[in-house]
Parts: C-alpha cells; structure tokens; sequence
C-alpha cells in the first residue's frame, strides 16, 4: 500500500466477503500511547499482545463499516498479493 497524504481516519469502498456487497472500510487505528501504559503497569508482560495486535493490524488494516470484517476484496488489487515491483 502506498501511504499518501496525512489522513487521520482513511476510508476505502471494496468488496466485503461477508456482506458481499460493496462497503466502506475503515482503516484500523491503535492507540500506541494505551498500550504503552499497560506495557508499564504490567511490567512489560502486555508487549506480546501489543507485538501481537500489531501485526495483524499490519496484515489486516482493512475493517467493514457494516460487519467488521477485515479481509475486503479490492477492486484494483484482486485476491492476489501484491507485487513489490519497482518503487
Ligand atoms: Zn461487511
């Protein structure tokens, strides 16, 4: 995915597997400053779920407005991965 542009709150139409239909989706946010204070007030105990969260944030940034779903099916790009090519 290309970042562009500063956006806070991003959204994207794609097709949703479990609505099947098209729908709005969100991109997911985390709150790095929460998880940081549960990594102190646990000693450090709450970084593999932060770790853990974080990555399947990364993999899946992608929430259904409608039914939460996190794997849309986008119009440009099909079921595929994406190549890194170029850039
Ligand atoms: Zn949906």
């Amino acid at each position: 995915m290309v970042a562009t542009g500063g956006m806070t709150k991003e959204k994207t139409k794609a097709y949703c597997r479990k609505c099947r239909h098209e729908q709005l989706f969100v991109m997911r946010k985390m709150h790095h400053g929460l998880h940081f204070f549960f990594s102190l007030v646990t000693l450090g105990l709450w970084l593999v779920s932060w770790l853990a969260l974080y990555v399947g944030l990364r993999l899946n940034p992608w929430s259904c407005q409608q039914c939460g779903d996190v794997n849309p099916i986008f119009p440009d790009k099909p079921d595929a991965p994406p190549r890194g090519e170029g850039q």
